[in-house]
Protein backbone atom coordinates (compact mmCIF):
# COMPACT_ATOMS: atom_id res chain seq x y z
CA UNK A 1 0.00 0.00 0.00
CA UNK A 2 1.44 3.05 -0.63
CA UNK A 3 0.40 6.59 0.04
CA UNK A 4 -1.60 7.54 -2.89
CA UNK A 5 -3.95 4.37 -1.21
CA UNK A 6 -4.30 5.84 2.18
CA UNK A 7 -4.64 9.67 1.07
CA UNK A 8 -3.00 12.20 3.12
CA UNK A 9 -6.16 11.70 5.57
CA UNK A 10 -6.16 8.47 5.68
CA UNK A 11 -1.65 8.57 6.64
CA UNK A 12 -3.00 10.86 9.54
CA UNK A 13 -5.23 8.53 10.98
CA UNK A 14 -2.55 5.49 10.88
CA UNK A 15 0.11 8.06 12.42
CA UNK A 16 -1.91 9.34 14.61
CA UNK A 17 -1.89 6.95 17.34
CA UNK A 18 2.43 6.60 16.78
CA UNK A 19 2.49 10.33 17.75
CA UNK A 20 1.90 10.10 21.40
CA UNK A 21 1.83 13.92 23.56
CA UNK A 22 3.98 13.05 26.99
CA UNK A 23 3.12 16.83 27.89
CA UNK A 24 0.15 18.41 29.63
CA UNK A 25 0.62 21.62 28.19
CA UNK A 26 -0.07 20.48 24.73
CA UNK A 27 -3.90 21.53 24.15
CA UNK A 28 -3.83 19.91 20.44
CA UNK A 29 -1.34 18.12 18.74
CA UNK A 30 -2.25 16.41 15.37
CA UNK A 31 -5.28 17.17 13.27
CA UNK A 32 -5.92 21.11 13.49
CA UNK A 33 -4.60 23.86 11.32
CA UNK A 34 -1.82 24.24 13.87
CA UNK A 35 -0.23 22.41 16.90
CA UNK A 36 -1.78 24.27 20.24
CA UNK A 37 0.88 24.57 23.29
CA UNK A 38 0.08 26.51 26.97
CA UNK A 39 3.25 28.46 27.57
CA UNK A 40 1.44 30.89 30.41
CA UNK A 41 -1.87 31.40 31.85
CA UNK A 42 -2.74 33.82 29.15
CA UNK A 43 -1.30 32.44 26.17
CA UNK A 44 -0.86 29.79 23.61
CA UNK A 45 1.85 29.20 21.30
CA UNK A 46 0.79 28.26 17.86
CA UNK A 47 2.77 26.13 15.74
CA UNK A 48 2.35 25.34 12.16
CA UNK A 49 4.38 23.64 8.89
CA UNK A 50 3.82 23.18 5.40
CA UNK A 51 6.09 21.34 2.31
CA UNK A 52 5.79 22.71 -0.97
CA UNK A 53 7.82 20.36 -3.85
CA UNK A 54 8.31 21.70 -7.08
CA UNK A 55 6.41 19.24 -9.73
CA UNK A 56 3.64 18.11 -6.99
CA UNK A 57 2.47 21.58 -6.04
CA UNK A 58 4.18 23.85 -7.94
CA UNK A 59 5.97 24.71 -11.30
CA UNK A 60 8.94 27.44 -11.50
CA UNK A 61 7.71 28.68 -14.68
CA UNK A 62 4.09 29.59 -12.87
CA UNK A 63 5.20 32.41 -11.19
CA UNK A 64 8.17 34.55 -10.06
CA UNK A 65 10.49 33.87 -7.23
CA UNK A 66 9.21 36.45 -5.19
CA UNK A 67 5.47 35.28 -5.79
CA UNK A 68 6.56 31.75 -4.76
CA UNK A 69 8.33 33.41 -1.75
CA UNK A 70 5.03 35.25 -0.24
CA UNK A 71 2.87 32.31 -0.78
CA UNK A 72 5.08 29.47 0.79
CA UNK A 73 5.15 32.11 4.06
CA UNK A 74 1.22 32.99 3.23
CA UNK A 75 -0.18 29.46 3.43
CA UNK A 76 1.33 29.03 7.12
CA UNK A 77 0.13 32.41 7.74
CA UNK A 78 -3.46 30.75 7.22
CA UNK A 79 -3.08 28.14 9.72
CA UNK A 80 -2.31 30.74 12.55
CA UNK A 81 -5.32 32.79 11.03
CA UNK A 82 -7.72 29.74 11.25
CA UNK A 83 -6.50 29.23 14.87
CA UNK A 84 -7.17 33.12 15.51
CA UNK A 85 -3.99 33.87 16.21
CA UNK A 86 -0.77 35.98 15.76
CA UNK A 87 1.98 35.18 13.82
CA UNK A 88 5.41 35.58 15.22
CA UNK A 89 8.69 33.87 13.84
CA UNK A 90 9.56 31.63 10.76
CA UNK A 91 11.46 28.77 9.90
CA UNK A 92 12.22 28.06 6.36
CA UNK A 93 14.01 24.95 5.19
CA UNK A 94 15.11 24.24 1.61
CA UNK A 95 16.42 21.35 -0.56
CA UNK A 96 18.17 22.62 -3.56
CA UNK A 97 18.85 21.24 -6.65
CA UNK A 98 21.01 22.61 -9.45
CA UNK A 99 18.34 24.24 -12.29
CA UNK A 100 17.88 26.72 -9.37
CA UNK A 101 20.39 29.99 -8.95
CA UNK A 102 21.46 31.68 -6.19
CA UNK A 103 19.52 35.24 -7.49
CA UNK A 104 16.25 33.16 -7.66
CA UNK A 105 16.76 31.86 -4.02
CA UNK A 106 17.09 35.35 -3.63
CA UNK A 107 14.26 36.68 -4.53
CA UNK A 108 12.40 34.24 -3.03
CA UNK A 109 13.66 35.04 0.36
CA UNK A 110 12.64 38.56 -0.52
CA UNK A 111 9.27 37.57 -1.08
CA UNK A 112 8.62 35.95 1.76
CA UNK A 113 10.31 38.74 3.73
CA UNK A 114 8.08 41.72 2.20
CA UNK A 115 5.02 39.68 3.09
CA UNK A 116 6.16 38.69 6.61
CA UNK A 117 7.27 41.83 7.08
CA UNK A 118 3.78 43.60 6.55
CA UNK A 119 2.56 41.27 9.53
CA UNK A 120 5.90 41.81 11.57
CA UNK A 121 7.12 38.19 11.49
CA UNK A 122 11.01 37.44 11.50
CA UNK A 123 12.86 34.73 9.84
CA UNK A 124 14.63 33.21 12.49
CA UNK A 125 16.57 29.97 10.76
CA UNK A 126 16.06 26.79 8.92
CA UNK A 127 18.26 24.45 6.79
CA UNK A 128 19.53 24.62 3.35
CA UNK A 129 20.51 21.40 1.69
CA UNK A 130 20.97 19.72 -1.98
CA UNK A 131 18.54 17.93 -3.95
CA UNK A 132 19.14 15.31 -6.80
CA UNK A 133 16.22 16.22 -8.45
CA UNK A 134 13.35 18.95 -7.66
CA UNK A 135 12.96 22.21 -5.45
CA UNK A 136 11.47 20.95 -1.87
CA UNK A 137 10.76 24.00 0.46
CA UNK A 138 9.80 23.83 3.91
CA UNK A 139 8.20 26.80 6.08
CA UNK A 140 6.95 26.52 9.77
CA UNK A 141 5.75 29.39 11.60
CA UNK A 142 5.05 30.30 14.84
CA UNK A 143 2.15 32.15 16.74
CA UNK A 144 0.28 33.15 19.67
CA UNK A 145 -3.01 33.24 20.51
CA UNK A 146 -4.86 34.08 23.74
CA UNK A 147 -6.20 31.54 25.93
CA UNK A 148 -9.77 31.23 25.82
CA UNK A 149 -9.79 32.78 22.84
CA UNK A 150 -7.93 30.12 20.59
CA UNK A 151 -10.15 28.58 17.59
CA UNK A 152 -9.91 25.19 17.16
CA UNK A 153 -12.00 22.62 14.13
CA UNK A 154 -14.20 20.88 16.85
CA UNK A 155 -16.11 22.95 18.89
CA UNK A 156 -18.64 23.80 16.35
CA UNK A 157 -22.24 23.45 17.82
CA UNK A 158 -25.33 22.49 16.12
CA UNK A 159 -27.53 25.88 14.37
CA UNK A 160 -24.31 27.31 14.31
CA UNK A 161 -24.33 29.54 10.93
CA UNK A 162 -21.91 28.55 8.77
CA UNK A 163 -19.92 31.29 7.31
CA UNK A 164 -16.54 32.56 5.27
CA UNK A 165 -14.56 35.18 4.61
CA UNK A 166 -14.17 35.42 0.81
CA UNK A 167 -15.01 33.80 -2.60
CA UNK A 168 -14.81 30.27 -3.34
CA UNK A 169 -13.42 28.63 -6.35
CA UNK A 170 -10.81 31.29 -7.97
CA UNK A 171 -7.46 29.34 -6.88
CA UNK A 172 -9.28 26.17 -8.17
CA UNK A 173 -9.97 27.76 -11.29
CA UNK A 174 -6.95 29.46 -11.73
CA UNK A 175 -4.42 26.32 -10.90
CA UNK A 176 -6.86 25.07 -14.07
CA UNK A 177 -5.66 28.14 -16.41
CA UNK A 178 -2.26 27.27 -15.28
CA UNK A 179 -2.81 23.48 -15.66
CA UNK A 180 -4.62 23.41 -18.86
CA UNK A 181 -3.62 26.91 -20.78
CA UNK A 182 -7.28 27.59 -21.84
CA UNK A 183 -7.22 30.20 -24.18
CA UNK A 184 -9.14 33.22 -22.13
CA UNK A 185 -9.66 36.80 -22.26
CA UNK A 186 -6.48 38.04 -19.55
CA UNK A 187 -8.91 40.23 -17.64
CA UNK A 188 -10.81 36.82 -16.90
CA UNK A 189 -7.93 34.86 -15.99
CA UNK A 190 -5.55 37.36 -14.06
CA UNK A 191 -7.86 38.10 -11.31
CA UNK A 192 -7.77 34.03 -10.97
CA UNK A 193 -4.27 33.29 -11.42
CA UNK A 194 -4.10 35.75 -9.04
CA UNK A 195 -6.03 34.28 -6.34
CA UNK A 196 -4.16 31.19 -6.96
CA UNK A 197 -0.29 32.31 -6.91
CA UNK A 198 -0.93 35.10 -4.50
CA UNK A 199 -3.11 34.10 -1.74
CA UNK A 200 -3.47 36.67 1.36
CA UNK A 201 -3.75 35.32 5.06
CA UNK A 202 -7.04 36.29 6.91
CA UNK A 203 -5.04 37.16 9.69
CA UNK A 204 -7.01 40.19 10.55
CA UNK A 205 -10.52 38.21 10.14
CA UNK A 206 -8.94 35.16 12.34
CA UNK A 207 -8.15 37.44 15.37
CA UNK A 208 -11.66 39.38 15.19
CA UNK A 209 -13.21 36.04 15.20
CA UNK A 210 -11.38 35.22 18.20
CA UNK A 211 -12.16 38.12 19.98
CA UNK A 212 -15.30 38.25 19.42
CA UNK A 213 -16.35 35.06 20.88
CA UNK A 214 -19.05 34.48 18.74
CA UNK A 215 -17.05 31.64 17.03
CA UNK A 216 -17.36 28.16 18.30
CA UNK A 217 -14.99 26.62 15.30
CA UNK A 218 -12.58 28.11 12.56
CA UNK A 219 -10.93 26.43 9.78
CA UNK A 220 -8.88 27.52 6.63
CA UNK A 221 -10.01 26.77 2.89
CA UNK A 222 -7.09 25.11 1.79
CA UNK A 223 -8.07 21.56 0.70
CA UNK A 224 -11.24 22.35 -0.68
CA UNK A 225 -15.34 23.70 1.02
CA UNK A 226 -16.65 20.35 1.18
CA UNK A 227 -13.12 18.75 2.88
CA UNK A 228 -12.56 21.31 5.10
CA UNK A 229 -16.27 21.78 6.37
CA UNK A 230 -15.79 17.70 6.85
CA UNK A 231 -13.10 18.06 9.08
CA UNK A 232 -15.39 20.52 11.37
CA UNK A 233 -18.06 18.10 11.25
CA UNK A 234 -16.03 15.10 11.86
CA UNK A 235 -13.89 16.83 14.38
CA UNK A 236 -17.09 18.42 15.97
CA UNK A 237 -19.51 15.40 15.94
CA UNK A 238 -21.58 17.19 13.48
CA UNK A 239 -23.39 17.15 10.35
CA UNK A 240 -24.19 20.90 8.06
CA UNK A 241 -26.43 21.65 5.46
CA UNK A 242 -25.23 24.35 2.35
CA UNK A 243 -27.02 26.36 -0.06
CA UNK A 244 -26.00 27.01 -3.22
CA UNK A 245 -27.61 30.02 -4.03
CA UNK A 246 -25.59 30.99 -0.86
CA UNK A 247 -22.24 30.37 -2.31
CA UNK A 248 -20.32 33.59 -3.09
CA UNK A 249 -18.48 33.22 -6.61
CA UNK A 250 -16.87 35.54 -7.57
CA UNK A 251 -17.37 37.72 -10.99
CA UNK A 252 -14.72 36.70 -12.78
CA UNK A 253 -15.50 32.87 -11.88
CA UNK A 254 -18.99 33.41 -13.30
CA UNK A 255 -17.71 34.67 -16.19
CA UNK A 256 -15.37 31.98 -16.52
CA UNK A 257 -17.31 29.74 -16.16
CA UNK A 258 -19.91 31.18 -18.84
CA UNK A 259 -17.33 31.14 -21.36
CA UNK A 260 -16.48 27.88 -20.94
CA UNK A 261 -20.04 26.57 -20.80
CA UNK A 262 -19.38 24.86 -17.03
CA UNK A 263 -20.83 24.80 -13.60
CA UNK A 264 -18.62 26.68 -11.45
CA UNK A 265 -19.85 24.77 -8.61
CA UNK A 266 -16.68 21.89 -8.45
CA UNK A 267 -14.42 24.69 -8.00
CA UNK A 268 -16.00 26.17 -5.48
CA UNK A 269 -17.49 23.09 -3.57
CA UNK A 270 -13.43 21.04 -4.36
CA UNK A 271 -11.98 23.38 -5.48
CA UNK A 272 -8.71 24.03 -2.54
CA UNK A 273 -6.50 27.11 -1.82
CA UNK A 274 -9.15 29.97 -1.23
CA UNK A 275 -7.11 30.44 1.79
CA UNK A 276 -10.16 32.20 3.08
CA UNK A 277 -11.85 31.08 7.10
CA UNK A 278 -14.77 28.97 7.39
CA UNK A 279 -15.94 29.36 10.36
CA UNK A 280 -19.10 28.35 12.77
CA UNK A 281 -20.75 31.40 14.44
CA UNK A 282 -22.88 31.32 17.37
CA UNK A 283 -27.12 32.37 15.43
CA UNK A 284 -27.67 34.91 18.08
CA UNK A 285 -24.70 36.79 17.06
CA UNK A 286 -24.22 35.84 13.38
CA UNK A 287 -25.95 39.64 12.81
CA UNK A 288 -23.75 41.57 15.02
CA UNK A 289 -20.64 40.14 13.92
CA UNK A 290 -21.66 40.45 10.22
CA UNK A 291 -22.13 44.49 10.34
CA UNK A 292 -18.63 44.66 12.74
CA UNK A 293 -17.05 42.88 10.22
CA UNK A 294 -17.89 45.51 7.42
CA UNK A 295 -17.32 48.08 9.79
CA UNK A 296 -13.59 46.95 10.39
CA UNK A 297 -13.66 46.22 6.18
CA UNK A 298 -13.90 42.29 5.97
CA UNK A 299 -16.80 40.22 5.11
CA UNK A 300 -18.55 37.54 6.79
CA UNK A 301 -20.67 35.07 4.52
CA UNK A 302 -23.18 33.21 5.54
CA UNK A 303 -23.43 29.90 3.58
CA UNK A 304 -25.36 27.13 5.76
CA UNK A 305 -25.76 25.79 9.04
CA UNK A 306 -24.53 22.62 11.34
CA UNK A 307 -26.80 20.42 12.40
CA UNK A 308 -26.96 17.25 14.23
CA UNK A 309 -27.37 15.21 11.00
CA UNK A 310 -24.73 13.55 9.75
CA UNK A 311 -22.73 14.25 6.25
CA UNK A 312 -22.67 17.45 4.50
CA UNK A 313 -26.10 18.35 2.59
CA UNK A 314 -26.46 21.11 -0.67
CA UNK A 315 -29.75 22.26 -1.26
CA UNK A 316 -29.34 23.32 -5.03
CA UNK A 317 -31.11 26.31 -6.55
CA UNK A 318 -33.63 24.23 -7.97
CA UNK A 319 -34.73 22.88 -4.23
CA UNK A 320 -33.25 19.97 -4.34
CA UNK A 321 -31.47 18.28 -1.72
CA UNK A 322 -28.20 16.13 -2.31
CA UNK A 323 -25.35 14.75 0.05
CA UNK A 324 -21.67 15.80 -0.77
CA UNK A 325 -19.15 13.36 -0.44
CA UNK A 326 -15.86 15.75 0.99
CA UNK A 327 -13.88 15.71 -2.64
CA UNK A 328 -11.44 18.10 -2.37
CA UNK A 329 -7.61 18.15 -3.08
CA UNK A 330 -5.16 15.36 -2.11
CA UNK A 331 -2.06 15.67 -4.00
CA UNK A 332 -0.80 12.05 -3.03
CA UNK A 333 -4.12 10.70 -5.65
CA UNK A 334 -3.41 13.63 -8.07
CA UNK A 335 -0.65 13.04 -11.25
CA UNK A 336 -0.74 16.77 -12.55
CA UNK A 337 0.97 19.60 -10.06
CA UNK A 338 -2.29 20.24 -7.85
CA UNK A 339 -1.23 23.54 -6.44
CA UNK A 340 -2.55 22.30 -3.05
CA UNK A 341 -0.04 22.90 -0.30
MG1 LIG B 1 -5.28 24.77 7.48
Amino acid sequence: MQLKDTGEFGFIDRIEPLCKIHSPDVLRGIGDDCAVIGVSPELNLLVTTDLLVERVHFLLDWQSAQVLGAKALAVNLSDIAACGGEPKDVFVSLAVPDHVEINWLENFYRGMSDLGDSFKVSILGGDTTRSLTDLIINVAVTGLSKKGETLLRRNAQPSDIIAVTGYLGDSAAGLELLNRSLKVPESLSSPLIHAHLSPYPHLLEGQALARSNACNAAIDISDGLSSDLGHICKQSGLGATIFEAKLPVSEPLKRLAGQLAIDPLEWVLNGGEDYILLAAIKPDRFGEIRLRALAEGWVLIEIGVFDSTPGIKLVKISGETISIIPGGWDHFKSEEPSGQI
